[in-house]
């Protein structure tokens, strides 16, 4: 199946989701001759790595979205539908949403990944994700919502259930939210409350692990470990959450169990493949890996059909090295503006030497004056990290939408570490002392006999 022109209609090129790999891809695309349908079921693009800001306070939603309408008001070739995909046609060459249909010459999949609980998916409702907007005011009314709860509880058990915030997964979500609730609690905090202190606050960080962040060299997963504790978050690694129930997580660190009251627990410790790729695999017959990703050829196409290509989080590119591409912005970057590239040689009737993906480093987030940054030949800690992760973030921001005043009061209140964006709103706004976690199966710790920690 070649891309060709085979009529005089221009060639469609229709990208499903609109975050990194899509929102690339269609810009690599504005000023070819092609018609471009953006088709994504929200109608903004969401910065995902600054979610973790939102969710304690630094950020609001508006500051790390943008309208992709606006984003694309230029590009006279660019359509953006809003819309949920729910099934592909291969045969016909058509995208479905609902009621509608959407012909496409080439089809670009860039639908990302969501949480994944490890088949214990009845988690969820108990130690929420961060991937939406939604997930971060959920988590921010939690963790808000918790140090309000403490300040009248009068049970001491129960509010130091309140005051204990168990985070699972020790990737850059997972440190980031950890290291920004300790600053929240020990210092931003400190004078805002009479009947708590919160500096009594117990931040644990479970890693499966044996160390965190460990896509990173380990003296820089070293030097982030001592930067939490230094905050006071306690860390666990070799660590296994091997049940959630109610308000009690259990974990497993060396062959002994451990329980903990805890009324804010939060999940960072797994992705999987978004749906588009069960429905790719079921209609194309292409394989998926173990956590759902789409195989992908070394042009990041799909086997037995080169005008379908699936790019960033949803994609296994395994042809670089042995293991596949990390599920990050600048992987799903340079596979939209790739793609953007390729089908206009196609139409040109060139080729491209297969993807490439330029590694340009890893950086996280610990507190203010603490970051950790590996540039392979460059590994930078502390201040030095700390104001090169606010300068490319500045950047990102930038270049991803020119809000420019946004972004430099954004930069100033995280220097002067005020919390702007402290709201505790969602449906269930209203803080009941039981209710956070929806959770009708609280037992109080002397029940339960935990491990105290
Ligand atoms: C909390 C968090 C922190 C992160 N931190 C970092 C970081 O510090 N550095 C870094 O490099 N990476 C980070 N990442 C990873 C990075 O955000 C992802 O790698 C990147 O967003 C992947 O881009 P994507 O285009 O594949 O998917 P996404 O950006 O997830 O976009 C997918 C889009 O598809 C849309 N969509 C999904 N299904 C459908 C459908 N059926 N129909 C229509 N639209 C659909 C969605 O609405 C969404 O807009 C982080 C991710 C998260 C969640």
């Amino acid at each position: 199946m070649a891309v060709s022109l085979e009529n005089n209609t221009p060639h469609q090129v229709v990208i499903i989701g609109g975050g990194f790999g899509g929102l690339y891809a269609a810009k690599a695309l504005a000023k070819a001759s092609v018609n471009v349908t953006l088709i994504d079921k929200r109608n903004f693009h969401l910065f995902q790595p600054l979610l973790y800001q939102v969710a304690t306070g630094t950020l609001s939603p508006s500051d790390i979205s943008a309208p992709l309408r606006s984003v694309f008001s230029k590009s006279k070739n660019t359509k953006v539908l809003l819309g949920e995909v729910n099934d592909i046609d291969p045969k016909t060459q058509q995208v479905i949403l609902g009621d509608e249909v959407v012909p496409y010459d080439t089809l670009i999949v860039a639908t990302g990944a969501n949480h994944s609980y490890f088949g214990k998916d009845n988690w969820e409702k108990v130690a929420p994700g961060l991937k939406t907007v939604e997930d971060a005011i959920e988590m921010r009314r939690r963790i808000f919502g918790a140090f309000e709860a403490a300040e009248k509880e009068t049970d001491p058990e129960k509010r130091r259930a309140w005051l204990s915030f168990v985070i699972v997964g020790g990737g850059p979500t997972g440190v980031e939210l950890a290291g920004a609730i300790a600053e929240l609690a020990y210092k931003t905090l400190k004078e805002d409350f009479r009947s708590i202190d919160t500096s009594e606050t117990k931040i644990l960080l479970l890693q499966g692990g044996p160390r965190i962040l460990p896509h990173m060299a380990p003296e820089l997963s070293a030097s982030a470990a001592v930067s939490l504790q230094t905050l006071g978050v306690e860390l666990h690694t070799h660590t296994r959450v091997t049940n959630i129930e109610g308000d009690i997580v259990t974990f497993k660190q060396d062959n002994e169990f451990t329980e903990i009251a805890s009324k804010t627990i939060l999940w960072a410790a797994g992705v999987q493949g978004s749906p588009m790729g069960k429905v790719l695999a079921e209609t194309t017959g292409v394989e998926r890996d173990y956590s759902g990703r789409v195989i992908v050829e070394p042009d990041l196409s799909i086997e037995g059909y080169d005008n379908i290509f699936v790019i960033g989080d949803l994609a296994n590119f395994s042809h670089q090295d042995a293991k596949p591409l990390p599920g990050v912005a600048p992987v799903a970057k340079q596979q939209g503006e790739y793609v953007g590239k390729l089908i206009q040689r196609r139409l040109q009737g060139k080729t491209l030497p297969q993807f490439h993906y330029n590694d340009v480093g890893s950086l996280a987030m610990i507190g203010q004056n603490l970051a950790v940054v590996d540039l392979s030949l460059i590994k930078l800690t502390g201040f030095l990290a700390w104001a090169f992760w606010l300068l490319v973030h500045i950047y990102f921001l930038i270049e991803f939408d020119t809000k420019l005043l946004v972004v430099f009061q954004w930069a100033w209140n995280y220097i002067t570490r005020n919390r702007r964006s402290r709201l505790i709103t969602g449906r269930e706004a209203f803080v009941e002392a039981k209710s956070i976690n929806n959770s009708s199966t609280y037992q109080t710790p002397e029940k339960k006999q935990p491990v105290k920690l």
